[in-house]
C-alpha cells in the first residue's frame, strides 16, 4: 500500500485526537500532512510537533499568534507552514499534496471543507455528519462527480458499511438486487434512557455530557442525551447508503457493542460488534480494504453476557421525531433542524435554556423554515450557508424567549 498522506479537519477535537492515535501506530503508511483546529492552539502546536505536520490551519491571526507563542523555543521540530482563515481550510482539504481527508469538525462549519475534499475526488472519512444532514444530495453528487471515494467514521454507519455487500458499500442504487431489506441503527439511549420523565427539566450539561459508553466532544454528548444524534444519523444513512426513510430502524441498545446491522431478504441480519471506541471506524477507514491495529481491545462476549434491544420512546425524546419528520419535509427542514439544535445545544451549554427547551426550540425554527416556504433542495453550497444562517436566527429568537421565560 503507498503511502497516504492526511489532512485531519479538527484535529485537536475528540476523532481528531483519536486519528491521530491510530496514525502514530502506522508511521510506514500513514502520515500526517496537514492538522487544523479552532482553539486550543497550546494543542494544536503539540500535535504539530508530534505528527510532523508540514501545514496547520487555524481560524485567524489572532490564533496564529497563540500558535507561535505556543512553539516551544527549544524545539528542534520544524515549525509547520500556517495558513488561516475558512477558504485555507477547504484549500488545504483539496490540496494536491493531501491524498486523505479525516472529516472531524462539529457541525455545519465543516461543510465547505469536507466538500471541498469531494470536489477534489480525495480519500473522504466522513466523522462530520452535520455535513451529509445539511447538504445530502449536494456533497454525494460532488463525490459521485469527481470520484471521490467516501468512508463513514460514525460508528454505525461504518458498522452498515462493513455488513453492506461490497459492490453496493459506494453506491446505494443497487442494494435491492444484493437482498438488502432495512439498515437497523442502534443507539445507546444517552444518560437519560431511564432518568424519570420529570427530571428531565432540570438535568445539567455536565450530567447530559456524562455519555455511558462513549467519550465524545460536548456537541455530539448533547446530541445523544437527545437523541437528536440519531435523528441526524438516519439522516445521515438515509443520504450515505441511498436508503428511504421508512426502511431505517432505530433500536435502542444500551451496551453500545453491537455498532448497527443490515437486514437481508432472506431473513439474515448481519452486524458489526466491537468496544465503544472510535479508534476501530477510523482505522477501518485508513486501513480500506486492509485492516489495521487501531489499539482497541478485543471484546470479551462472555464478559458481557447479555444484550439489550427495545424501541425508542417518542415521548421521551421528542428531537429523535423531530429529525425522522424532517427527514421526510426535504433537504430545506433538514438545515433548519441541524442549525437550530446547534444553536439550542449551544445556549444549553452555556446554562441560557434548558436542556427540555431544545425541542421547542428546534420545532420553532422548523415551522419557521417551513412558513417561509420553498420546497426546492438548495442547489448550491452558498444556497445551503444561506438557509442555515436564516435557520440560526430564528433559533437564537427561540432561545431569547425561552431564556426569558425561564427567568
Ligand atoms: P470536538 O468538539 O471534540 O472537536 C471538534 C473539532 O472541530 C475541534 O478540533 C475544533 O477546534 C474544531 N472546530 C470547532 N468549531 C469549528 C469551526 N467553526 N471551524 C473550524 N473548526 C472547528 O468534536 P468531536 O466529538 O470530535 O466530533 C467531531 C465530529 O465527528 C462531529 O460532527 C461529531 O458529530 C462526529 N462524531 C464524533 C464522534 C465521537 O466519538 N466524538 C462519533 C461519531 C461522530
Ligand atoms: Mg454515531
Amino acid at each position: 500500500m503507498t503511502m497516504q498522506h492526511i489532512c485531519i479537519l479538527g484535529s485537536t477535537g475528540s476523532i481528531g485526537e483519536n486519528t491521530i492515535d491510530v496514525i502514530s501506530r502506522h508511521p510506514d503508511r500513514l502520515s500526517v500532512y496537514a492538522l487544523s483546529a479552532y482553539s486550543r492552539m497550546e494543542k494544536l502546536a503539540a500535535q504539530a510537533i508530534q505528527t510532523h505536520a508540514k501545514v496547520v490551519v487555524v481560524p485567524s491571526n489572532a490564533a496564529k499568534q497563540q500558535f507561535l507563542q505556543s512553539w516551544p523555543a527549544n524545539s528542534s521540530a520544524t515549525q509547520p507552514e500556517i495558513r488561516v482563515g475558512s477558504q485555507a481550510l477547504a484549500d488545504t482539504a483539496a490540496d494536491s499534496a493531501v491524498t486523505t481527508v479525516m472529516a472531524a469538525i462539529v457541525g455545519a462549519a465543516g461543510l465547505p471543507s469536507a466538500l471541498a475534499a469531494a470536489k477534489a475526488g480525495k480519500r473522504i472519512l466522513l466523522a462530520n455528519k452535520e455535513a451529509l444532514v445539511a447538504a445530502g444530495s449536494l456533497f454525494m453528487q460532488a463525490v459521485h462527480d469527481n470520484k471521490a471515494e467516501l468512508l463513514p467514521i460514525d460508528s454505525e454507519h461504518n458498522a452498515i458499511f462493513q455488513c453492506l455487500p461490497q459492490e453496493t458499500q459506494a453506491d446505494g442504487a443497487h442494494q435491492a438486487a444484493h437482498g438488502v431489506r432495512r439498515l437497523l441503527l442502534t443507539a445507546s439511549g444517552g444518560p437519560f434512557r431511564e432518568t424519570p420523565l420529570e427530571a428531565l427539566a432540570h438535568v445539567t450539561p455536565e450530567q447530559a455530557c456524562a455519555h455511558p459508553n462513549w467519550q465524545m466532544g460536548q456537541k455530539i454528548s448533547v446530541d445523544s442525551a437527545t437523541m437528536l444524534n440519531k435523528g441526524l444519523e438516519v439522516i445521515e444513512a438515509h443520504w450515505l447508503f441511498a436508503m428511504p426513510p421508512e426502511r431505517i430502524q432505530v433500536l435502542i441498545h444500551p451496551q453500545s457493542v453491537v455498532h448497527s446491522m443490515v437486514e437481508y431478504h432472506d431473513g439474515s441480519v448481519l452486524a458489526q460488534l466491537g468496544q465503544p471506541d472510535m479508534r476501530t471506524p477510523i482505522a477501518y477507514g485508513l486501513g480500506y480494504p486492509e485492516r489495521l491495529q487501531s489499539g482497541v481491545g478485543l471484546l470479551d462476549l462472555a464478559a458481557l453476557g447479555r444484550l439489550d434491544f427495545h424501541l425508542p420512546d417518542m415521548q421521551r425524546f421528542p428531537c429523535l421525531q423531530l429529525a425522522l419528520n424532517a427527514l421526510k419535509a426535504g433537504q430545506r427542514a433538514c438545515i433548519a433542524l441541524n442549525a437550530a439544535n446547534e444553536v439550542a445545544v449551544a445556549a444549553f451549554l452555556a446554562r441560557k435554556v434548558a436542556f427540555k427547551d431544545i425541542a421547542g426550540i428546534i420545532d420553532t425554527a422548523l415551522d419557521q423554515s417551513q412558513a417561509e416556504g420553498g420546497n426546492d433542495a438548495p442547489a448550491t453550497l452558498d444556497e445551503v450557508l444561506a438557509l442555515d444562517a436564516q435557520a440560526r436566527l430564528h433559533a437564537e429568537h427561540a432561545c431569547q424567549h425561552m431564556g426569558a421565560a425561564a427567568r
